[in-house]
């Protein structure tokens, strides 16, 4: 049975399919129209929201994974859709390449991650789709489109960020960089100085993002900078921190806190003392992911750059109002502003603001009050993440809704990549 990560979403009816070619794929879609049956095709399973979830077809492309060509003088590589992204990493380091940025994890196929507006942190930085250069889609009904900044460009604006109800993507370029090495600083703030200090800790740094530890005053903060000094030659402060402390430690910690809820808070002031100051050099690639163990539900929402610090206060009033058993910080980061239409953040540098709790642990009445706050300051939710928005809501959050509408009508005239939960989104 297919499962999402958090194990939250599952399609127990689903039949999973794996092409290895085109071919295998064309046929995996005409089977699946000639049977009525939806297709959905699915990445690493990653996402929260249940983008993927069908009773029909779920298509994963993993067998279709790899660096296809690379044009060193471009700074521009094409890669199989499927492709994880530490693969993509791996293989472009060798070649002196890099993506100019990533998220926190890099276990997602490169498609899933782009097609989700999934980002990482900088002002400077935009999200993951904004360094596609081209994508190679095939439509329902077997055919091939391209689309660039010089061909089928309206599909180039809209589809970088598309959910996959436009088609199967199978190859997608990248607008790369020379591969370089980051230093990633660690330090410990309080909430409110680190806030008042957040423009300038922002521009001074390439990324920068802080993590608030619910019912305390304290941040860790993360800043990552180019640096030419050497890769840490041996890993295991960072071991200890990543693998020992926030995976392991963590984790038992957080099924304590399940046990006995009102523990929690206790649970989130000891990991706000176990924080100290910490640094690491090594490739780009390595050093912007984390690996994520511990299994969580996620809400996140995108508001405009200068409305985030009001919309973190307002959340950790409510918090404290309503002494929710929180033991997972908040996630604060910074991304630039972009064009794609479907973006969160089309037409505007944002602040995203990412909520989890615990697997098993409630979260309804969490997330419900944090979106209703991120809403208010002009939020728009992360597709991959849970949200309870439908076309309605978002169609006057988009500029370009209806222009995607319209992309989506013409990519799949038969809603044959469309789910009740998909045509709740698109009010289809
Ligand atoms: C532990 C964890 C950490 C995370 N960290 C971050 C983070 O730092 N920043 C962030 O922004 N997000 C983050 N996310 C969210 C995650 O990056 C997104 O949900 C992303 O979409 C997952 O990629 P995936 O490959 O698993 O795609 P899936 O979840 O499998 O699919 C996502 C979407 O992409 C579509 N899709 C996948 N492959 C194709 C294809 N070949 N053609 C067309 N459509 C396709 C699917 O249909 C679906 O609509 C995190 C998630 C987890 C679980």
């Amino acid at each position: 049975m297919w499962r999402n990560w958090s194990g939250y979403v599952s399609s127990p009816k689903a039949t999973v399919m794996t092409p290895g070619s085109r071919s295998e794929l064309v046929d995996a879609l005409r089977g699946a129209a000639s049977s009525n049956a939806p297709v959905r095709v699915v990445g690493a399973g990653h996402s929260f929201a249940p983008l993927a979830q069908t009773d029909g077809v779920i298509l994963s492309l993993d067998r279709l994974q790899g660096l296809i060509h690379v044009d060193a003088a471009r700074r521009v590589a094409r890669v199989h859709a499927g492709t994880r992204l530490y693969a993509v990493g791996a293989a472009l380091a060798a070649h002196g390449l890099a993506m100019e940025n990533l998220g926190d994890i890099n276990v997602q196929s490169i498609a899933g991650a782009t097609s989700t507006g999934t980002h990482g942190t900088g002002i400077t930085l935009g999200n993951l789709a904004t360094q596609v250069a081209g994508l190679r889609f095939t439509t329902a009904d077997g055919s091939e489109v391209f689309a660039s900044p010089d061909e089928n460009a309206d599909l180039f604006e809209g589809g970088r960020i598309g959910l996959g109800v436009l088609g199967v993507l199978t190859e997608i370029d990248l607008h790369l960089v020379p591969s370089f090495r980051l230093k990633l600083q660690r330090a410990k703030m309080d909430l409110e100085e680190c806030l008042a200090q957040a423009d300038t800790l922002v521009a001074s740094n390439r990324s920068f993002e802080l993590y608030w530890l619910p019912h305390t005053d304290t941040v860790l903060t993360k800043a990552w900078n180019i640096t030419d000094e050497p890769a840490d030659p041996v890993h295991w402060r960072r071991y200890v921190t990543e693998e020992l402390l926030e995976n392991t430690a963590f984790g038992l910690l957080c099924g304590l806190g399940k046990t006995a809820p009102l523990l929690c808070p206790s649970i989130s002031r000891l990991c706000a003392s176990l924080i100290s100051p910490g640094q690491q050099v090594d490739a780009s690639h390595s050093m912007l992911s984390t690996v994520r163990r511990v299994r969580f539900n996620e809400m996140e929402w995108s508001v405009p750059a200068h409305r985030g610090a009001d919309a973190l206060r307002e959340i950790r009033t409510f918090i404290s109002q309503k002494a929710f058993p929180l033991m997972f910080p908040l996630e604060y980061r910074w991304v630039r502003g972009d064009d794609i239409w479907l973006s969160p953040n089309y037409g505007r540098d944002s602040v995203h603001i990412s909520v989890h709790q615990y697997k098993g642990m409630p979260y309804e009445a969490y997330f419900a009050g944090v979106q209703a706050i991120c809403l208010n300051h002009g939020g728009r939710p992360h597709w991959g993440k849970v949200h309870a928005l439908t076309a309605h809501d978002l169609s006057r959050l988009y500029p370009r809704w209806d222009d995607f509408l319209a992309l989506r009508e013409r990519m799949d005239p038969h809603g044959r990549f469309l789910t009740p939960y998909l045509r709740g989104l698109f009010g289809h």
